[in-house]
């Protein structure tokens, strides 16, 4: 489905998120303002309706993910200097809102009392971060497998999930397969998962290095058929 630009073309286009006819545009699935300098020949883009794709609240999403890819990752700190600051000075409340959903880091204890790990306290706004998340499903999941992914699919997601790597998810992520990579922006991998033809997905989204979400989308009849 994709040719060497990366652009992945259905036979009648279709909009990627709404799943209806009569696109008017295409979009690029990691949106340009993830970036900082210069960008990649091969940005993803797929046709979509304008008000499908207009709708996200990106600097809401690019504060919390450079916010946390900040310490380890040097492009996640230059948008965190340039471009996230710049969208905190043109608004208080989008500041205030991602301070508090960036909290400091705390100590993960195992159950013995020690301290395993150091991983970001978040709080944040559900409603305003995963819509793009799941846009950005949506779009890899057309990428990778040539099929579209309804917009009424059932997700669930993990956050910090660079620390989940043990057990059965380890081999989940091992039988996994690598999807679009823009290196050091972001990294996609993802299963596809088949049982006696009822199938399931995981798809583990990377940004900046090691801000990882993990998002499960079970098997369609398990979707609720109003909300996502
Ligand atoms: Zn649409």
């Amino acid at each position: 489905m994709s040719d060497l630009t990366g652009e992945t073309r259905l036979p009648d286009p279709v909009c990627y998120i709404c799943g209806r006819q009569g696109t008017d545009s295409r979009d690029h699935v990691i949106r340009e303002c993830f970036f900082s300098g210069p960008r990649p020949s091969n940005l993803l883009t797929i046709p979509a309706h304008y008000t499908c794709h207009n709708r996200f609240d990106e600097e809401y999403a690019r504060g919390i993910l450079s916010g946390l890819g900040s310490e380890a990752n040097r492009v996640a700190q230059r948008l965190w200097n340039t471009k996230t600051k710049r969208s905190f000075d043109r608004s208080a409340p989008l500041r205030k809102s991602i301070a508090s959903s960036l909290v400091r880091k705390i100590d993960l204890i195992s159950p013995a009392g020690l301290v395993i790990d150091k991983a970001p306290a978040i709080r944040m706004d559900k409603d305003r971060f995963y819509p793009l998340m799941r846009k950005i499903v949506q779009g890899m999941f057309l990428h990778h497998t040539g099929q579209l992914l309804p917009s009424n699919f059932r997700s669930a997601w993990s956050l910090n999930a660079l620390l989940e790597l043990s057990g059965h998810r380890k081999q989940m992520l091992q039988a996994s397969q690598f999807g679009l990579v823009y290196p050091e922006i972001f990294g996609c991998r993802y299963l596809i998962v088949t049982e006696k033809g009822v199938e399931a997905s995981v798809s583990w989204l990377c940004f900046y290095t090691n801000v990882v979400f993990r998002c499960y989308v079970p098997p369609r009849h398990l979707w609720s058929p109003l909300a996502p």
